[in-house]
């Protein structure tokens, strides 16, 4: 069934927000994206996946809302006291994304993390789920994973920047140690 609901994506990057918008406009969703990620460092790495999404988000006329704060301590302390770093994670990104939601008066919230078959789907869902309840805003989950490789081949083809791990700077390490994250499916 097609709607024409405002909704507010929160996107970790160009690559991921490709073939996840396109699906939730072809549903009838006007998309405006939000680029909330502090969990993504060192900030040179935040800063290409950034400019990555900012391309993409102008080439297709997506209004684009970026939180300019880097509160690099706090998603630090955020990841470190907590047994599952991953959930607290997304519980972070999706928390800020349904307060924006609410601030600027739309009322579904939704996320690029579900493209990718390397993230527990269950904790995006349960974060996305824990942030409606306390937001208000409802939360629009779907499993995108079955384009994850087409947003590869787009990505690609349009010469954007792609990520080599995760995110976080302990991400950053296991790729090379060879480590699976908490979130990983
Ligand atoms: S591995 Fe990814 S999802 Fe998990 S805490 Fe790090 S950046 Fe967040």
């Amino acid at each position: 069934m097609k709607t024409s609901e405002p909704l507010l994506l929160h996107a970790c990057c160009g690559p991921c927000m490709t073939v996840v918008c396109e699906q939730l406009q072809k549903e009838g969703f006007e998309i405006t994206a939000f680029f909330y990620n502090p969990n993504i460092h060192p900030w040179k790495e935040r800063e290409r996946r950034l400019q990555a999404l900012v391309e993409y988000a102008y080439s297709k006329g997506i209004p684009l809302e970026i939180d300019d704060e880097y509160p690099l301590e706090e998603n630090i302390r955020i990841l470190m006291d907590t047994d599952n770093r991953c959930c607290a994670c997304f519980k972070d990104r999706l928390s800020a994304t349904a307060d924006k939601a609410r601030e600027l008066g739309i009322e579904n919230f939704s996320t690029t993390l579900s493209v990718s078959p390397y993230q527990n789907q269950s904790f995006i869902m349960e974060a996305g789920n824990a942030a409606s309840l306390e937001s208000g805003v409802r939360f629009i989950y779907r499993d995108f994973r079955e384009f994850y490789k087409e947003s590869m081949r787009i990505s690609r083809e349009a010469g954007m920047y792609r990520q080599p791990y995760c995110g976080c700077v302990f991400s950053e390490r296991d790729r090379y140690l060879r480590l699976k994250s908490p979130g990983q499916a």
